[in-house]
């Protein structure tokens, strides 16, 4: 990678994934037999560092602060953090009185997911979390937040970097109505959400084009993200970045396989992309390929391209 990491900070959620694959999802009252059963590490915090992590050339550079139980997950979450050799995790992953979070993920043939979450230790991340590990944090160029911790947390993280001059992303995944999103989107320099979640915000059924896409863009930025950037699946994404609108695509992938956690390899090598000082577009298209990779294997950051990949990808 031509340019220099400058460190990312991810504060958001962890979990332990629970993964049943099936041929079609269980109706109402219906018992049926798995394919397949595995185990792994999931929450939309951790996926985006985790993504972070395998195309970073300096792992130390990512800080990921979270909660979890004082339970067998929460400790082999821990010790997946160190074995990937993040940032020092036994001082930004907190053990608190709650279970560590879970997942319970259905996959069918056609790679579609429903996904029950019990959200657990997640929903104790506090802003004295954010603050405990902000003298670290503010040596980072991005700071990253979701919505699967509580809200009054990942607003405090996002105003303490932005007031730090990080460049903070939000990805306001899964959607959560919210009083006055301008509160929130003044302290926010690139704001991610998927088509669903976009159109959710602004109140509107879905988004059925690239024209509805452009226009919620749109409304989106008046309501003070700086950049809006819509992942729209298959289609790539839209953004809005300085006061222009441009369909980004992604290229068709040869089979789709599974297209859990797409959002986060997304978010994940968008954050890591703008730390090295790529230019927006140039980091969309980047992390488009990224997320590209993604849905073609099964999981979650099990299918996220690594380093090797990526630049055999550049070549
Ligand atoms: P989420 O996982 O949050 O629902 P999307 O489905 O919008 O997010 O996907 C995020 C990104 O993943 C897309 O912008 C694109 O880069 C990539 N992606 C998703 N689905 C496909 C697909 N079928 N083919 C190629 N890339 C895809």
């Amino acid at each position: 990678m031509a340019n220099a990491e400058e460190g990312v900070a991810i504060v958001g959620s962890c979990n332990v994934d629970l993964f049943y694959y099936v041929d079609s999802f269980p109706k109402s009252g219906e018992t049926m037999f798995a394919k397949t059963y595995e185990e792994h590490f999931g929450g939309k915090g951790a996926n985006q560092a985790l993504q972070t992590i395998k195309l970073s050339s300096s792992p130390e550079k990512v800080i990921f602060v979270g909660c979890v139980g004082d339970d067998k997950n929460g400790r082999s979450i821990i010790n997946n953090f160190k074995e990937q050799g993040v940032n020092n995790p036994e001082k930004h992953i907190h053990v608190v009185d709650a279970t560590s979070g879970i997942a319970s993920i259905t996959v069918d043939s056609q790679g579609c997911n429903q996904i029950i979450l019990v959200p657990g230790a997640n929903f104790k991340v506090l802003p004295e979390h954010v603050d405990a590990s902000f003298e670290d944090i503010k040596k980072c160029k991005v700071l990253v937040c979701q919505n699967e911790i509580p809200f009054a947390t990942t607003q405090h993280a996002l105003k303490r970097a932005h007031e730090s001059g990080l460049i903070t992303i939000y990805n306001p995944a899964p959607f959560v109505k919210v009083e006055n999103l301008s509160e929130v989107l003044k302290y926010v320099s690139v704001f991610v959400p998927n088509e669903v979640e976009a159109a959710e915000l602004v109140n509107k059924d879905e988004i059925k084009n690239t024209e509805d896409a452009k226009q919620i863009a749109q409304e989106l930025h008046s309501l003070g993200a700086k950049t809006v950037i819509i992942t729209l699946g298959g289609n790539g994404v839209m953004a809005l970045h300085n006061e222009e609108i441009v369909h980004v695509p992604v290229e068709k992938v040869e089979k789709v396989v599974d297209t859990t956690g797409a959002g986060d390899s997304f978010v994940g090598s968008l954050s890591y992309f703008l730390s090295c000082g790529f230019e927006m577009i140039q980091a969309i298209k980047l992390s488009n390929f990224s997320a590209s990779v993604s849905v073609q294997g099964e999981g979650t950051h099990r299918s996220y391209p690594d380093r090797a990949c990526l630049e055999k990808h550049k070549k």
